[in-house]
């Protein structure tokens, strides 16, 4: 295929970087436990410098493969679909979700924010991060608002984006893995004075599972 093509069809969302695509459950966050498909998209300049999935980062390294066969092939292991990356949002997800949701999928999304929605969504999990900040669209349309406490100051950070999302917006901590030791009893106090937050754990990574 020709690199103007290529180019085209990378626009268009019909070909997007897999990283990886796997059936799984679903480990953290509202839908923890459930059994979901996932597509990992590669491409990620936010930055976090604890990311657990630094290999996504560069989007060239990953082969750009056909969005309807993937979302074909996805929906005939399970009806619920787990967007995430790398940050998805760099791409254009129309022809991605409207063949999901053609098949019947109930589409989630993992998302910092920083890039506008595109695609049909029906569950967006939005996790700010402090060195690309999510658009303003975003924060009405969360359905879960899931922070990362990597040190103390994130409590605060943290209460601030609450602050921004809708009133249904279900609100989510999860200790950065490297850290779960010193911050969740730091999380459970901060809980247990503030209950509408619930506290989320990487549980695939205790079930050993991807
Ligand atoms: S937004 Fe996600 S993928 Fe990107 S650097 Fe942060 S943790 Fe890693």
């Amino acid at each position: 295929m020709d690199n103007h093509l290529q180019e085209t069809l990378l626009k268009k969302g019909r070909l997007l970087p897999v990283m990886e695509h796997f059936y799984t459950l679903q480990g953290e966050g509202a839908h923890a436990g459930v059994a979901a498909y996932f597509i990992r998209l590669g491409g990620c300049d936010v930055g976090c410098h604890w990311c657990d999935v630094k290999e996504s980062w560069n989007a060239e390294l990953h082969p750009l493969m056909d969005m309807e066969a993937l979302a074909k092939n996805a929906a005939e292991h399970c009806k619920t679909i787990i967007l995430t990356g790398g940050e998805p949002l760099m791409w254009n997800l129309s022809i991605l979700t409207k063949k999901l949701k053609s098949l019947g999928c109930r589409i989630h999304i993992e998302t910092s924010g920083a890039y506008p929605l595109s695609g049909e969504i029906d569950w967006i999990c939005l996790s700010p991060k402090k060195t690309a900040m999510p658009k303003k669209e975003i924060y009405a349309k969360a359905d879960e608002l899931k922070m990362i406490i990597y040190n103390n100051n994130d409590f605060k950070f943290a209460e601030k984006q609450a602050a921004l999302v809708n009133k249904d917006c279900k609100l989510y901590l999860q200790s950065e893995w490297s850290k779960r030791e010193e911050m969740y009893p730091k999380i459970t106090e901060f809980i247990l004075k503030n209950p509408r937050w619930r506290a989320s754990v990487q549980t695939h990574k205790y079930l050993n599972i991807p």
